[in-house]
């Protein structure tokens, strides 16, 4: 196509709605939802508290049913796949960073990274190397050994940073992940999650309640009462691409046309 390059959609989700019903009340978590995500791209979703910013990561990522409107990955229908479609795409092709980094207490920092290749049964000498070459991307390599317990907090979430990304999953969706840590090293977090996404070609979508880190991303998503109200790109967005993206680029794309396949 002469040269250009057509970015592909990772998400697509159309008319979503999400209810969740309880004895006494009702709530439209998710008010028809309509998005659009391509490889690469970096987005922050921001909103107040209960506007649905979590319900949308876990309907978009197929840990959570919608009531209606569809959602497609790499053009697949995740609400027509079956539950173990469901589980091995989710372990393939996402990983999650929570605000509360889910390590395993009594596993040390390179055992909780290799942990979900030893599940998907990558053997266990080529699980360590990736680990120890991810570990020392998120520039804890020396930490290899050490229980979460003997890591601080920012140090636990560049541990779950590395195993969300050991895998190389096309999406790394984020909720808070700098919630629970001080403004400087939140601010460390969200430059090594640029980096990932400007060197590697991640994509990702990061929840964030902090508008000075979502004013770093390339686009950000405001929500508010269950829907989109703004969807905003940065024009002056630095960004560039260094040799290793468009390595990146074509795993993804190599991703996207194995799922059409
Ligand atoms: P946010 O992440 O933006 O704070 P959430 O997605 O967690 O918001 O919640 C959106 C709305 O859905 C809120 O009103 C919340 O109370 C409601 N909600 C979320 N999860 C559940 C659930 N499991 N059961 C009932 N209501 C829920
Ligand atoms: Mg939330």
């Amino acid at each position: 196509m002469g040269g250009i390059d057509i970015p592909e959609t990772i998400i697509k989700a159309e008319g979503v709605l999400k209810v969740y019903e309880t004895e006494e009340l009702k709530v439209n978590a998710l008010n028809s939802i309509s998005l659009e995500l391509q490889a690469g791209e970096m987005v922050s979703v921001v909103g107040p508290s209960g506007c649905g910013k979590t319900t949308l990561l876990n309907c978009l990522s197929g840990l959570d049913s919608v009531n209606a409107g569809t959602i497609k990955i790499a053009g697949e229908d995740i609400s027509k796949m079956d539950d173990t479609r469901k589980s091995a795409y989710r372990a393939r092709s996402i990983g999650f960073v929570f605000q509360f980094y889910n390590l395993l207490p009594v596993l040390n920092a390179q055992e909780n990274v290799e942990l979900p290749l030893l599940l998907a049964r990558v053997k266990p000498e080529e699980a360590r190397k990736r680990a120890l070459a991810v570990l020392e991307q998120v520039g804890l390599a020396d930490w290899r050994c050490h229980m979460p317990s003997e890591l601080s907090g920012g140090q636990r979430q560049r541990v779950t940073i590395a195993r969300a990304l050991v895998n190389k999953p096309a999406i790394v969706f984020a909720d808070e992940p700098t919630g629970d840590l001080d403004s400087k090293t939140s601010r460390e977090i969200m430059d090594l999650l640029l980096d990932l996404n400007r060197c590697e070609g991640t994509t990702f979508m990061i929840v964030t309640h902090d508008n000075e880190l979502a004013d770093r991303t390339r686009r950000k998503i405001f929500m508010k009462d269950g829907m989109i109200v703004e969807d905003k790109r940065n024009q002056d967005y630095d960004f560039t691409c260094p040799a290793a993206f468009s390595d990146a680029r074509l795993a993804q794309k190599d991703f996207v046309s194995r799922k059409k396949a």
